[in-house]
């Protein structure tokens, strides 16, 4: 293929390929602020995934309810219109909900993230939602000894648990010939897993919500919650009365007092290359089959619709106190040494120029799994985060789980173990940014040795162990960070700075005044 000469890291665009380089995003549609105030029977707070989610299935369960959706800047802005893509049901971290939750309530677990995945795949049909979903399974390569031990390990505990056939293991050479990359050790594929263009599933979800009655106010940022019978959203210029609430605001719930202690906020980052068919398809490379490899810092990617390679990898600089920063956004260092990965990775990429480049925030608490909770002393204000970097599929789950908590409704989704207290509350600043940077250096060190075929010291490994940084697939428990959780409790104190007014990340709202409601700090 001719080209232009390859621009070694350097994004031709600071943005999100899916929403500015792909014409079906719908750049021009008016959007509505609320600019009075309004009274609803539920006040959905994010149009991500989990906010429309959550008002669709309100509107199926009780089709008669007043839902109301404000979102601070428009549907798709964060995580959900930014992300890689990768859509997966629990299958692969069996283990790890074994270990949290117990045998039967694990795989009821997993049985609900199956039933997401194909719901989600029946209104992507039934609206004609045009998002390139794609089920070809989802390739899992381990590139040293140590990731392939740990990723036969997760095979055997999926076998023990009766469910290995919802993978299947895969050679050396199979896995060479399907990802391309010539260091591959083995891995495996997810059967049930495929790839979608996620800013136009959340563009096609926002129509559905519109169309099943929602009311969308966008450009409307809560900027104060009145934990009151009714509650009050105060937007910046209306307000929202409403008997339930539901908090959908992805990482940014890290700014709710009562949540503040239970998030990490870790940023990940992706770059688009320009359209390189040929040599995606020497690679082996298929759309609808994402990849992952099984570093803690995990590289994940797709093929896109256009023959793009759109690749990823977790990590970088940390907000203190699960601040939202502009780097989480945009980090050109994150992103010259993400496109080195690519090319070392997949050498016959080095001429494919880089044409876009951004990140976005993740929450994640420790245990590394989203659950749904409520603040307030009035049980009216529900919340469901911590997706760690695996939100496509299970923010339906957690939207669907949130509708049957709002409407008090007793079934699979309000009994799963995903509705709980937060699991736990994290050391205060500036104990976490400290830690959290201790177990950074001590994961790329271990890596850089396994890259070497050298294995790690002992000190960087439990500390590696200790937090699972790990996205979008596996998720660790935490027993050396809660320990020091628990060390540190009685030091507790208000962290200090509420953020008030709004930045250019849509930093928004004080969400720490209220009346009624506890803070656990
Ligand atoms: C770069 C990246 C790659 C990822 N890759 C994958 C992947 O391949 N597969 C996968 O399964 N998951 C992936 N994830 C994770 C997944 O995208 C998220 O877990 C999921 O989208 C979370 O959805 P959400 O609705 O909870 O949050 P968000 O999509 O972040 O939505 C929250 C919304 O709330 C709004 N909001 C915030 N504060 C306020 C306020 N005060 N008032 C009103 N609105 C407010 C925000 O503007 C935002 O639109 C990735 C995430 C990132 C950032």
């Amino acid at each position: 293929m001719e080209r232009s000469e390859g621009q070694r890291g350097v994004a031709v665009n600071d943005g999100v390929f899916w929403q500015g380089g792909d014409p079906r995003w719908d750049t021009v549609r008016s959007i509505t602020p609320l600019t009075r105030t309004i009274r609803a029977d539920v006040c959905v707070i994010g149009g991500g995934f989990t906010g429309l989610w959550s008002a669709l299935s309100l509107k199926k369960l009780a089709g008669e309810l007043d839902v109301v959706l404000v979102e601070q800047t428009y549907c798709g802005h964060g995580a959900s219109g930014r992300n890689g893509g990768w859509l997966n049901a629990w299958d692969d971290i069996l283990p790890t909900l074994t270990g949290l939750y117990g045998h039967s309530d694990a795989l009821a677990v997993l049985d609900l993230s199956h039933r997401s995945l194909s719901d989600l795949t029946q209104v992507v049909s039934d609206g004609a939602i045009d998002c390139d979903l794609a089920m070809g399974g989802g390739l899992i390569v381990a590139t040293t000894e140590a990731q392939l031990g740990g990723l036969l390990e997760t095979v055997a505990g999926m076998e023990a648990a009766g469910r290995g056939s919802l993978v299947r293991v895969l050679s050396a050479e199979e896995a060479r010939q399907m990802s391309g990359i010539s260091e591959a050790s083995g891995g495996y594929l997810l059967e049930h897993a495929g790839s979608v263009q996620p800013a136009l599933l959340a563009q096609g979800l926002r129509r559905l919500v519109e169309a099943a009655g929602v009311q969308v106010f966008e450009a409307s940022p809560m900027v104060k919650l009145h934990r009151e019978a009714p509650a009050v959203v105060d937007t910046l210029a209306g307000s929202v009365i409403a008997d339930q609430i539901i908090l959908a605001c992805g990482s940014w719930l890290a700014r709710v007092s009562e949540l503040r202690r239970t998030l990490f906020i870790i940023p990940t980052h992706v770059i688009a290359t320009e359209p390189c068919e040929d040599e995606l398809d020497a690679l082996g490379w298929t759309q609808g089959r994402p990849f992952a490899d099984a570093r803690t810092a995990v590289h994940y990617a797709q093929r896109t619709a256009d023959h793009r390679m759109v690749f990823g990898r977790g990590g970088g600089r940390l907000g203190f106190a699960g601040r939202i920063i502009p780097e989480h956004f945009h980090d050109r260092r994150e992103t010259q040494e993400i496109a080195a990965d690519m090319q070392r990775m997949m050498p016959t990429l080095k001429s494919a120029r880089v044409d876009w480049a951004w990140g976005g925030p993740i929450d994640r608490s420790q245990h590394g799994m989203p659950w749904v909770g409520g603040i307030g002393r009035h049980r009216n204000i529900h919340y469901g985060v911590g997706y760690a970097g695996n939100g496509v599929v299970p923010s339906h789950v957690i939207g669907r789980t949130l509708a049957s908590v709002t409407l008090g409704l007793d079934d699979d989704y309000s009994r799963s173990p995903l509705v709980s207290d937060p699991p736990s509350y994290l050391p205060i600043e500036p104990i976490r940014s400290a830690g959290a940077r201790l177990v950074r250096g001590a994961v790329i060190r271990c890596e850089e040795r396994e890259d070497a075929g050298r294995v790690p010291d002992p000190a960087s490994r439990a500390l590696r162990r200790a937090l699972g940084l790990s996205m979008p697939k596996g998720v660790q428990v935490a027993p050396l960070a809660e320990r020091v959780t628990r060390m540190t409790t009685f030091a507790r104190r208000r962290e200090s700075g509420g953020a008030q007014g709004a930045d250019e990340h849509g930093q928004a709202f004080d969400s720490t005044t209220h009346s009624g409601g506890s803070d656990p700090e």
